[in-house]
């Protein structure tokens, strides 16, 4: 160990070394130990411990808005209801540790700061600092497979609100839910109505004096049955869960296709059915339209899914209320919205998203030349021109994450059994020549897709092009047939 950039360090060295050990870094080490015998790897851990989302969020409720079915990996059934706590994801991450020997290869409380690329050495060099001390600790390796996600995990967005510091209750960020935080009795206003406050709210709102759901606007919200009865029919039948988890994810991925297809081609009909689902739950027409009618079309950011309608009853039963209102400002007793009105609050949580974290904040450097990733152009939304032996897991936001970390797990390790077979030591995505007019737009089409902590910062991001290899098509039933069939010998790869 010694002091950053002090080149008098030993490095270790190893073939391919994982950025973080959330469900993309455990899944990849799990397909590298599979799919590429021999490789040596390790998995460099900022946090103490493995599960990344689902470490770092310990609000009251805490669980994932998709089913375990499809996020948990295609390799390991998943044996309980489809949306699971995050325990549970993390009981269920654990024993693929366990039963893969992968614990050995993971170093925990290793920040990664920088990463330079020699095309002399063919290798990444790489600096962590490790523990609270910061020492650093140096690492070699020939292929960098950044599984980092996409956003801070240390700290929320929060928006500075006029008067915020004029407040005199607490303010919490979902992302860092405080350990001593006692709701009894409390007023209490969630600002945001997303998958989070969605799954806050019904968590807390027995012990809060009262719960006021502030949303700027409204989000859809798809009620169902936290149950998939085909599941429970192959269980009751004595069906391996091998056999289950295969099923059960075929029957989830074609009805997602189905009404994926519907949001496109009947959005109107898709969002009339969505907001009736909400009326059988709610008495009042009134707070239907003001509240629970979204103005853009469904899909357009993340649905979400209300299990048993826990948060409607909620509203029925005047536990909790909804306002759809803009902030004026922050006083002392509450919240002020332009309509004029106090929300009066002990507590507000900020259920306001993400910072956005380009490739886990690390300072990049190929050959002396810092990283300037706007100026990158991506292949697939898995590695980016210009930066060689690097590929990034970004999941789906309209199905499972963890779906498109398996297919780019098995692209990874075919890229990588490919250069080992021909001897290539270097490999980096270079446009060719027939793209060169290539229309490049933003990593996201805002039209498509557009959450805010995508849409604040996606100046920092890679671009993408307007043919299908030069962007993230956030569409599984497309990329599931083409990224196994990508030909490694394009002239996209540039070999050396
Ligand atoms: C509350 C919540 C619920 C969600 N629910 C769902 C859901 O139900 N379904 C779904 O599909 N998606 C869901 N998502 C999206 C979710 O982020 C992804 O599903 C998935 O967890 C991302 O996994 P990951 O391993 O790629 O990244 P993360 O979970 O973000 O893990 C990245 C890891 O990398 C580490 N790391 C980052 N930078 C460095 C560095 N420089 N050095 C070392 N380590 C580093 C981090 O500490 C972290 O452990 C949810 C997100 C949130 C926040």
């Amino acid at each position: 160990m010694g002091k950053p950039g002090d080149a008098s360090c030993a490095a270790e060295h190893v073939d391919v070394l994982i950025v973080g050990a959330g469900i993309s870094g455990i899944g990849s080490a799990y397909h590298l130990q599979q799919q590429c015998p021999g490789t040596t790897f390790a998995i460099l851990e900022k946090m103490e411990s493995f599960g990344g989302t689902w470490l770092t969020h310990r609000y009251p409720g805490i669980r994932s808005d998709t089913d375990l079915y499809t996020y948990g990996y295609r390799f390991k059934p998943w044996t309980g209801v489809p949306l699971a706590t995050a325990d549970e994801i993390r009981a269920y991450m654990a024993e693929i540790i366990a039963e893969n020997g992968l614990a050995r290869h993971i170093r925990y409380r290793h920040r990664i700061v920088t990463a330079r690329w020699s095309s002399a050495e063919r290798r990444w060099s790489v600096e962590a600092q490790v523990g609270e001390a910061g020492e650093t600790r140096r690492f070699t390796c020939g292929f960098l497979w950044m599984c980092q996600g996409y956003y801070r995990h240390e700290q929320g967005y929060t928006p500075d609100w006029p008067g915020f510091a004029d407040f005199a209750g607490r303010v919490v960020h979902p992302q860092t839910w405080p350990d001593d935080l006692d709701l009894t009795g409390r007023k209490v206003v969630v600002i945001g109505s997303g998958a989070t406050a969605a799954t806050l709210i019904p968590a807390i709102a027995g012990s809060c004096g009262h719960v006021t759901m502030l949303q700027r606007s409204p989000t859809y919200f798809r009620i169902g049955r936290n149950a998939v009865p085909i599941a429970d029919e192959l269980r009751a039948l004595g069906i391996d869960e091998r056999w289950i988890h295969e099923i059960v994810r075929r029957r989830i991925l074609h009805d997602t296709h189905a009404f994926h297809r519907r949001t496109f081609s009947e959005p109107e009909a898709v969002k009339k059915d969505m907001i009736d689902g909400i009326r059988r739950h709610l008495g009042s027409e009134a707070i239907v339209d003001e509240h629970f009618t979204p103005r853009y079309r469904p899909w357009q950011q993340r649905m979400v899914f209300v299990p048993d309608a826990d948060v409607f009853k909620q509203i029925e039963a005047g536990q909790v209320s909804v306002v759809t209102d803009e902030i004026e400002r922050f006083e002392p007793k509450g919240i002020r919205v332009r309509s004029g009105a106090l929300l009066e609050a002990d507590i507000v949580v900020t259920a306001t998203g993400f910072h956005l974290s380009v490739m886990g904040d690390i300072d990049f450097v190929v050959d002396g030349r810092p990283v300037d990733w706007p100026e990158t152009v991506t292949y697939r939304g898995m590695m980016f021109t210009g930066v060689p032996n690097l590929a990034w897991i970004f999941g789906y936001f309209r199905a499972s994450w963890t779906l498109r970390s398996d297919m780019v797990g098995d692209f990874v390790c075919r890229l990588l059994n490919h250069m080992k077979a021909t001897g290539a030591g270097q490999v980096m995505p270079m446009l060719r020549p027939e793209d060169a007019d290539m229309k490049l737009g933003p990593w996201v089409d805002p039209e498509n897709f557009n959450p805010g902590y995508i849409m604040r910062q996606q100046h920092l991001l890679p671009r993408r092009g307007d043919k299908p290899e030069w962007q993230h098509l956030h569409d599984y039933w497309a990329e599931k047939d083409q990224l196994p069939a990508i030909d490694l010998t394009d002239r996209a790869f540039v070999y050396a």
